[in-house]
């Protein structure tokens, strides 16, 4: 039997009940849950091409094993509301997520539109610690990795084994686990501990990406997650590991976060493409 494939809602992009599946020859309709969305008209165009970047990110969260529910977010500023920023809808699968159903918040994650809209306002406070204060981590990713989370809670933290936790060498903050991230005063410790690097790790936890777009964030949350993902891996042989001199490392480091062609470059048009074919209606 063939797989099934999601197609396009048929009742257009504002649908919030009916897509038309299609196995084989068969076409059926599936429900699907009803939450508000806002129309591609009613935002200025950049807010629009921000959605759709967002959306292709929260897909791509799933699809590569990065999500925890409906929990964790991913957050990215409004180009032209510097003030405002978009954050999934709470208790859609991030796998659901679409360009209309993101909802634009404000600092204290009040929601600004669609009407209607819920959102975790409590998990916004890990975003917006970086948000309120960073001028240039316009896209900031979290996640709960069962890898990364191993990994937070290792004295040591991110060891330098494979290349790609070597772009993080020197770079990369901890911030202590202070019980749940639900008080506004946590936010100035998050905000000091990310420092002047683009991830983090929060200890007990869990860890945090920041770029100046989706694609940059995306890239570093994926070298990241791959990097904790081996580390638990060589830690469980219980062999001896080697880790290169100080200066490989660096040089490494220097070399990877010195890659002249930025992400949105290079793998995040072949990442639509697979969205395209995997799980397509993100821009919708
Ligand atoms: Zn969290």
């Amino acid at each position: 039997m063939k797989p099934w494939r999601v197609w396009r809602c048929h009742n257009g992009a504002l649908c919030n009940a009916h897509y038309t599946c299609q196995n084989g020859k068969e076409r059926v309709n599936l429900r699907v849950m009803s939450v508000p969305r806002i129309s591609k008209r009613e935002v200025s165009a950049a807010e629009w091409q921000a959605r759709v970047d967002l959306a292709a990110c929260y897909r791509l969260v799933e699809h590569f094993g990065m999500d925890d529910l409906v929990y964790t977010h991913i957050t990215l500023r409004v180009p032209d509301a510097p003030d405002r920023f978009l954050i999934n809808p709470f208790g859609v699968m991030f796998g659901d997520i679409t360009a209309s159903n993101l909802v634009c918040v404000n600092l204290s994650g009040e929601v600004m539109h669609p009407a209607g809209a819920r959102v975790n306002p409590a998990g916004f406070i890990v975003h917006s610690a970086i948000h309120l204060k960073s001028t240039d981590a316009h896209c900031v990713l979290h996640t709960h990795t069962e890898a990364g989370m191993a990994v937070s809670a290792l004295d040591c933290g991110l060891l330098m084994l494979n290349q790609k936790a070597m772009q993080f060498h020197n770079r990369i903050g901890y911030h202590a686990f202070e019980g749940m991230a639900l008080a506004e005063e946590e936010r100035e410790s998050l905000f000091q501990d990310l420092g002047p690097h683009k991830a983090m790790i929060l200890r007990h936890h869990g860890v945090l990406c920041v770029g100046e777009d989706v694609s940059e964030a995306f890239s570093l949350a994926y070298a990241l997650e791959i990097s904790c993902r081996v580390q638990m891996k060589i830690l469980a042989s219980a062999q001896p590991y080697m880790i290169p001199d100080e200066e490989v490392l660096e040089q490494t480091a220097r070399q990877l976060n010195g890659f002249p062609v930025p992400p949105r470059e290079r793998e995040w048009p072949g990442l639509l493409q697979l969205l395209e074919r995997v799980n397509p209606g993100y821009d919708a």
